[in-house]
């Protein structure tokens, strides 16, 4: 297998697919030397089957809006592979969303699922229905509609949605109500990030950023470093973010930055829990604006705007918002600053080139397929609590998503380490998932 030979083919068949097509190069670099010394791999042409989704669903959305007026979106579903478990992802509700989008997050789902040890294949969805200035009401009829399509493509055993940006626990429930009404029965297993009362996990809300804390905890402690005392700039301010800054403040980390489209907040004393809480108000009023938090705290916060949370001074960045959003020169600017770590919590949060300078200057650099997985880890942990007609308790439920954070660290490890002794996360986690999906594909026959 070459690299270079694989996507020349993908880029004449699938021109302009940019997202997709530079998450299929950065697993194909890294696999490469692996799978070539796997003649029964190349014999199977694993890497030709695994870059293609196994389908994708479109459809047409319609709704009215409050003023009566009908709205026209597209739904997609892309079900990728589901070499070891039924297809599961999140639902992205963004105006960018593309099927090149769905098909570099479905790709990226089936590596990040597969490193979480459970059983989950990868999938992902979404509309390019744009949530910002929507009201509450036209969120649930827009959600209504989406699921009116959506429900004929999902079941617990077959597609397991959740949510992802422009997603919440909020949707999800307009979306479960739905999905039971279409059904006719109480499945609480075919969605995931459902509310407390009605199936949906204790810490789930939380999980992802969580996770990502106890994986850079892991990751530190693999340098000899400590957390205590860090600055920490975050962008974004959405679920993630705030799973990020709460746990970051726990585990004595200071949060000096966070960000939104339209520019940063400053934190100079560091975030507090009042804060914290207030993101979450600032998510749930659709405006999407960081600097509703400066004019809320305005001694505490301070509000610059059209610059990014890397261009304050910090020793970890975490990119919790949204795909290619840390450029190489955002890279330089946060090492000049005395940046000497950066844990991708996003989805593809930075563009290559920010990736090698990291990569080329020393600074501790892992990928988001490792860093976020606690998200849908926990989402499989809602899954196993449905199927067992049970609850855990958070503290059990917080216990296995420290396991699983760790292991996923002790995989990337494993096949990360370099011959000084550093460790490549980037390779070590594509390395670690697509072992485990290309054997399952190979035992499971040409399909
Ligand atoms: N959207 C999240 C992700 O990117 C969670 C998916 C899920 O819980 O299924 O992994």
């Amino acid at each position: 297998m070459k690299t270079q030979d694989i996507m020349a083919t993908l880029q004449a068949k699938y021109p302009g697919e940019n997202e997709y097509l530079q998450a299929v190069q950065e697993v194909l670099e890294s696999i490469e030397d692996v799978y070539n010394q796997h003649p029964e791999f190349e014999r199977a042409k694993i890497v030709e089957r695994m870059v293609e989704p196994d389908r994708i669903f479109t459809f047409r959305v319609t709704w009215v809006d409050d003023k009566g007026e009908v709205q026209t979106n597209t739904g997609y579903r892309v079900q990728f592979n589901s070499a070891i478990g039924p297809y599961k992802g999140g639902l992205r509700f963004h105006r960018a969303v593309t099927p090149s989008m769905l098909k570099f997050l479905g790709f990226e789902q089936t590596f990040k699922n597969a490193l979480t040890t459970l059983p989950m294949g990868g999938a992902k969805g979404g509309s390019d229905f744009d949530p910002k200035g929507r009201t509450d009401e036209e969120i649930m009829r827009f959600c209504q509609a989406f699921m009116l399509e959506l429900w004929q493509c999902i079941g617990p055993d077959q597609d397991i949605p959740a949510g992802d940006v422009g997603v919440g626990g909020r949707e999800i429930g307009y979306m479960y109500g739905m999905y039971k009404k279409l059904a006719r029965e109480y499945n609480t297993g075919v969605l995931t990030g459902k509310g407390a009362t009605w199936g949906g996990s204790i810490l789930r809300p939380e999980a992802t950023g969580f996770g990502a804390l106890y994986f850079t905890e892991n990751l530190l402690h693999h340098a000899g470093k400590d957390i205590k005392g860090c600055k920490v700039a975050v962008s974004g301010f959405g679920n993630v973010a705030w799973g990020a800054c709460i746990k970051a403040l726990e585990l004595g980390a200071k949060v000096v930055a966070i960000s939104g489209p339209d520019g940063v907040c400053e934190i100079p004393g560091g975030i507090d829990k009042e804060m914290i809480d207030y993101m979450l108000v600032m998510r749930a009023s659709n405006r999407d604006r960081v600097e509703d938090m400066a004019t809320r705290f305005p001694g505490k916060a301070v509000f610059t705007p059209g610059k990014k949370a890397w261009s304050i001074p910090c020793d970890i960045a975490l990119p919790c918002a949204f795909q290619n959003e840390l450029a190489e020169a955002d890279a330089r600017e946060l090492k000049e600053n005395g940046c000497w770590c950066c844990c991708e919590v996003s989805n593809m949060g930075c563009q290559p080139g920010a990736i090698h300078f990291f990569q080329n200057n020393g600074i501790l650099f892992a990928p988001g397929k490792a860093v976020n997985a606690g998200g849908v880890a926990t989402s499989g942990l809602e899954m196993t609590q449905n199927a067992e007609h049970i609850s855990w308790d958070a503290k059990e439920v917080d216990e296995r998503l420290h396991f699983i954070m760790k292991s996923i660290h002790e995989q990337c490890v494993k096949f990360g380490t370099q011959p000084d002794g550093t460790v490549d996360y980037v390779k070590g986690a594509n390395i670690a998932g697509f072992m485990k999906v290309a054997q399952a594909m190979l035992e499971q026959g040409t399909i």
